[in-house]
């Protein structure tokens, strides 16, 4: 192990998964969370053992407390300390405001938000232990700017910077530091799931650099946040969206 251990919520699929394998070239050892698709994250896991790097792949919802320590836990009885966190796992919806039930607010506040307070306040009191880490947090363009009939997933992701940026503030006192990404169209399941081919052939269009983003694109950003050369970044959103925002 050369760089302690690095935990990316969501990285069965996607942004995750090529965040965990650009963490695990950095030198970290990688825990890589899924809650649904096993098969994608042991395939995940087996691709980082591949590159030479190590880590465990771990079932947990991120909205669960309960199991968020579990991960935790485990993380730090395997590796001792925990050097970065990526809080990527999400969920995404299109409907109109007016249809959004209790239910779908909730989940995607649970979930998208919830997961993150839950993930940062579990890992936190090992890091400023150690007076060390590195949190980054995956949020959105439409956090910053607003989706029409994305109004759930849009507050939740502004959400997520308000946090980055105030939590930025108390724990850089102890060395930790705290980022956001806010990537516009990437190419992954939550963009097919919910685009035909013409709306994402709009999307691209849409896009000043006239290409949707790879989860790489995101994941090479993540990992200069991880690293040392970001030592004295914190409390900041980067995009990475092709000059969309
Ligand atoms: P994706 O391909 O749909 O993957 C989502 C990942 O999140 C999966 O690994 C999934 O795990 C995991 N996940 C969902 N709910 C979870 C839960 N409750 N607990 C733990 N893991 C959970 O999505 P993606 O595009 O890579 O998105 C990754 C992040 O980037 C999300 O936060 C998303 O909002 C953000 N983002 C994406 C885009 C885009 O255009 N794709 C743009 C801006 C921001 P399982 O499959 O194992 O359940």
């Amino acid at each position: 192990m050369i760089n302690g251990c690095a935990i990316v919520t969501g990285a069965s699929r996607g942004i995750g998964a090529a965040t965990a394998l650009e963490l695990s070239k950095l030198g970290f050892e990688v825990i890589v969370n899924y809650n649904n698709s096993e098969e994608k994250a042991n395939a995940v896991l087996e691709n980082i053992k591949s590159h030479g790097g190590g880590g465990y792949v771990f079932k947990c919802d991120v909205s669960n407390r309960a199991e968020v320590d579990k991960m935790i836990n485990f993380a730090i009885n395997k590796y001792n300390k925990i050097s970065v966190l990526v809080n990527n796992a999400g969920i995404a919806q299109q409907k109109l405001f007016t249809d959004i039930t209790e239910s779908d607010w909730s989940k995607m506040v649970n979930v998208n938000l919830g997961g993150v307070f839950n993930c940062c306040q579990s890992v936190l009191p090992s890091m400023i232990h150690f007076k060390n880490g590195k949190i980054i947090n995956i949020s959105s363009i439409w956090g910053t700017v607003g989706a029409s009939c994305e109004v759930h997933y849009s507050a939740v992701k502004a959400g997520i910077i308000g946090l980055t940026k105030a939590l930025a503030k108390e724990v850089a006192p102890s060395g930790i530091t705290v980022n956001a990404i806010a990537p516009g169209c990437i190419m992954t399941d939550m963009l097919t799931n919910d685009f035909d081919e013409d709306t994402l052939t709009e999307l691209a269009e849409e896009t000043p650099m006239g290409r949707l983003g790879t989860p790489l694109d995101v994941a090479r950003a993540a990992a200069f946040l991880a690293s040392g050369n970001a030592d004295f970044i914190t409390g900041q959103v980067l995009g990475v969206d092709g000059g969309f925002c």
